[in-house]
């Protein structure tokens, strides 16, 4: 999927567009899908419940319309698929988009939406040898491969090509902006992670939202959020920096509540924490 962030969070939906089945033949690069309807999409919807799931798949409303912010969506709440098939270059990517979303489906809520119970779908379609295509939007964006569990064999081997593309694109604009910067030592690197989380327990961020914007940033968890082996002893570190700055702020709270906010300095941040939502989650995605 060349696009995109198919994300896949319940989130609020766009009116609908139940009957505008776009194969937009007059835009470039678009002119590659054939009509879409709701009834073609929910009979590849059975058809697709009954050979990869034996039927067993929650019942859902299947939909072709307008995203704004991503190219399938999995509402959990309404049981409602909703594909853009506008979004899409081919019928060949509308089928994997469909099958992403079912996959949502049948990881069923809770856990992260692009984690184990999701990938382990994954990993099972491609042993049935489905039509679905993976890149990086069905590791939820995860910066690299080594966050995907050795044991998702297939999907790993399928999404190393894709890793492979995504990290030459990156070390390329690395060159470019960063031609004449000196490159960061490993124990420079260590000291910006520490500092990183206790900045975070001083800025009151909870610690499972600080390893997941830390973690993610600098490559130290996996799909669930978890800690890749490697990294446990520096998440370790983290968590103790993390309490030491939770701590600060506490006495700062104390001092505030006895001498007043006017009269102390705020408790400084030295760097943001990463923005990213933290792994708790999603009803449904
Ligand atoms: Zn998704």
């Amino acid at each position: 999927m060349s696009v995109t962030a198919r994300r896949c969070d319940v989130r609020r939906r766009s009116p609908w567009r139940r009957l505008v089945l776009a194969t937009r033949a007059d835009a470039p690069g678009r002119d590659k899908t054939t009509l879409w309807t709701d009834a073609r999409l929910a009979r590849l919807y059975e058809r697709y419940r009954r050979l990869y799931w034996r039927g067993r798949l929650p019942e859902f409303t299947v939909r072709v319309a307008e995203l704004t912010r991503c190219v399938g969506l999995c509402e959990w709440t309404t049981r409602v698929v909703t594909v853009d098939v506008a979004q899409h270059d081919s019928d060949r990517e509308v089928r994997s988009t469909l099958l992403h979303e079912m996959c949502h489906v049948a990881a069923v809520r809770g856990g992260t939406a692009h984690g184990s119970r999701f990938m382990r779908q994954l990993e099972r379609l491609l042993r049935l040898g489905a039509p679905v295509t993976l890149d990086l939007p069905e590791t939820g964006n995860a910066p690299t491969l080594s966050a995907v569990p050795a044991r998702f064999r297939r999907c790993r081997g399928v999404l190393r090509a894709a890793y492979a593309r995504e990290r030459r694109e990156v070390e390329r604009q690395i060159a470019e902006r960063c031609a004449d910067s000196q490159p960061i030592e490993g124990a420079q690197l260590r000291g910006l992670i520490l500092d990183g989380f206790e900045d975070a327990g001083m800025q009151r961020v909870p610690w499972r939202a600080a390893l997941w914007g830390i973690g993610r940033e600098f490559h130290l968890i996996d799909i669930d959020g978890e800690p890749l082996s490697w990294a446990r002893d520096l998440v370790r570190a983290g968590m103790t920096a993390w309490r030491r700055g939770r701590r600060a702020a506490l006495e700062y709270d104390r001092a505030a509540a006895v001498f007043g906010v006017g009269s102390l300095c705020e408790a400084g941040s030295r760097r943001p924490v990463g923005d990213s939502p933290p792994p708790v989650q999603v009803s449904g995605t």
